[in-house]
């Protein structure tokens, strides 16, 4: 009975089975969302595909369809009875306007495996890739920011053709911390900082290196790909270009006192 009833709800809901569940047994269901363009309403029966029988309750997210036909849970799984399904489609529906969208594609944002809500086409990887070709940049070095949009970093260039005149900072940055981001000009003086616009958390860190930061709010002009994401950086002592075009952005960690140290 439940079963047959549970069938009936989501054809009458507009749904259709899929033939194949990559990752469990259990019959998927989806369709269009009512409004968002490349959204689908994702439903997971908890009925068994082989033996027809419930198994367990009624599972129901949002996906987006991104640019590689993958795709990408944007909403938490919420599970339901055959009783509270269809106001769990509704909720589910409804939840999609609070689903963050890229400024760059405007594909919808999802909680990458990293644990950094990064867009769902990826796009920024595509900047890179013309970043690689003209820069010539290595290709591991932008495999391991992979989730994090990958900031363009004048000063690594600057690095290279100065090598013996440069200045290394250092910041402990840890996991937990809460953080926003300020501004230096070619000086290294600060310029700006975002505190009140700007604010993450930091998911994960490795050394001195690349730090992964949840940005839970950004109302500053900065694109997401120009927010930090290194806990050191260097500069160069003598910088001859025109002002204005070396400015860069560090993390500043508001949750606890943390110097940025030259070394
Ligand atoms: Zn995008």
């Amino acid at each position: 009975m439940s079963v047959v009833q549970r069938k009936a709800m989501l054809k009458a809901e507009g749904f259709f089975p899929h033939k194949k569940n990559p990752v469990g047994t259990t019959i998927i269901y989806s369709r269009k969302h009512p409004s968002a363009q490349f959204v689908r309403v994702v439903v997971d029966s908890g009925i068994d595909s082989k033996t027809g029988k419930v198994v367990g309750k009624v599972g129901v997210k949002l996906c987006f369809v991104n640019r590689q036909k993958s795709w990408r849970a944007i909403t938490t799984q919420m599970f339901t009875t055959n009783t509270g399904l269809v106001k769990t489609i509704k909720t589910q529906e409804a939840a999609e306007k609070f689903v963050k969208t890229c400024k760059h594609c405007k594909a919808k944002k999802f909680t990458a495996k990293s644990g950094n809500v990064v867009c769902a086409n990826a796009c920024w990887s595509n900047w890179s890739g013309k970043k690689k070709s003209e820069n010539n940049t290595k290709k591991k070095s932008q495999k391991i920011v992979a989730g994090n949009p990958p900031q363009k970093k004048p000063k690594k260039t600057v690095a290279k053709k100065s090598q013996k005149k440069t200045q290394k900072f250092v910041a402990k940055i840890l996991p937990g911390d809460l953080v926003t981001v300020e501004e230096f000009d070619r000086d290294d003086k600060k310029v700006i900082g975002f505190e009140g616009s700007v604010l993450g958390i930091v998911t994960q860190t490795y050394g001195e290196g690349t730090v992964t930061v949840n940005w839970t709010a950004n109302t500053s002009s900065l694109q997401e790909w120009q927010l930090p994401w290194t806990a050191s950086y260097t500069i160069p002592e003598n910088v001859s270009a025109t002002p204005g075009n070396r400015l860069h952005h560090r993390l500043k960690v508001l949750s606890r006192k943390v110097e940025w140290e030259r070394q």
